[in-house]
């Protein structure tokens, strides 16, 4: 029998594949993070998998041994023949030849919620977009129960940050209010062919029945979140000036005082608390 490498190149020879950059195709070839995958995102017959970029499917055979039912949402044409082909034998696989980013995975979710108990997503994701995956996947605020992805490191650590902490950035703040977070590995670039240019890492993000907090209005505490950080070498108070959130100085000093926010602090310095706070006190 062939490990995880020969296949992946037996595979690629066969279809006369070369990885495309451009599409952030980097496949797995080590077996023990495949496992540590899987293993993590806690998959069981009552489940279905969306996963996001199967390329020539070595995850998605994995996943495919665990769950009720795995959904494949890939843009290269080139690997969905080859799921096809792979995967022929199997009855509980379907393949989506689309852009992520355009698909109605509201829809798609809500009609695979009649016949399973959940839904997750498990992926090893095309880096280039993985903060629009990560934003649509929360924002659209679908009925998932957790993200399993692996990304690169320097994102998953700010995705996994703790508002407030050095490393915070907007989507820090997006992420902490819809999920409790994990990390699971740090996996070296060896376990790819291609070798991507950068470290990744596995994170696990466990959707919230309810958002961390409770605020009148989310979108527009995220506004000014993305303000805020728009300029993070600023200091909130004149990042939140110039982009208008704060009608002049003078009232962005009397709202931050009322508040108790160090005139001073810079965004990342905040709580997601003291975010909703400065929102509830502006009209947008
Ligand atoms: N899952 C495979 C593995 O682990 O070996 C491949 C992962 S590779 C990092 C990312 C995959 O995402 C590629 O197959 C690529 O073609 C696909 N992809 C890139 N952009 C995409 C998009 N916008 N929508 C869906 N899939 C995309």
């Amino acid at each position: 029998m062939m490990n995880v490498l020969e296949e992946t190149k037996f595979i690629m020879k066969k279809n006369g594949i070369k990885a495309n950059k451009s599409l952030g195709q980097n496949f797995l070839i080590n077996e023990e993070v495949l496992s540590t995958i899987v293993n993590s995102s806690k998959i069981s017959k009552d489940d279905v998998v969306i996963e996001i970029g199967p390329g020539l499917g070595t995850l998605t055979k994995f996943l495919l041994e665990e769950a009720g039912k795995v959904i494949c949402i890939e843009l290269d044409k080139k690997m969905i023949d080859i799921l096809n082909e792979r995967f022929s034998l199997y009855n509980n696989i379907e393949v989506i030849n689309d852009d992520v980013l355009k698909v109605d995975l509201k829809a798609l979710i809500s009609r695979e919620k009649e016949n399973f108990k959940n839904v997750k997503v498990v992926a090893n994701l095309p880096y280039y977009i993985t903060t629009p995956i990560i934003m649509k996947l929360l924002e659209e605020k679908l009925d998932i129960e957790s993200i399993t992805v692996m990304i690169q490191k320097e994102v998953a650590d700010r995705l996994i940050a703790i508002p407030g902490e050095k490393l915070s950035g907007a989507i820090t703040y997006t992420v902490y209010y819809y999920c409790e977070s994990e990390k699971i590995m740090e996996v070296q670039n060896s376990s790819f062919i291609p070798e991507p240019e950068v470290t990744s890492e596995v994170i696990r993000l466990n959707v919230r029945n309810n958002p961390v907090i409770t605020t009148d209005n989310p979108e527009k505490m995220f506004k000014v979140i993305k303000c805020a950080f728009m300029q993070r070498r600023k200091t909130l108070l004149n990042s939140l000036v110039n982009s208008r959130i704060f009608e002049s100085k003078k009232e962005g000093e009397r709202i931050l005082k009322e508040l108790n926010i160090d005139l001073n602090a810079r965004a990342e310095n905040l709580s997601i608390e003291d975010f909703a706070n400065i929102s509830n006190k502006i009209s947008l």
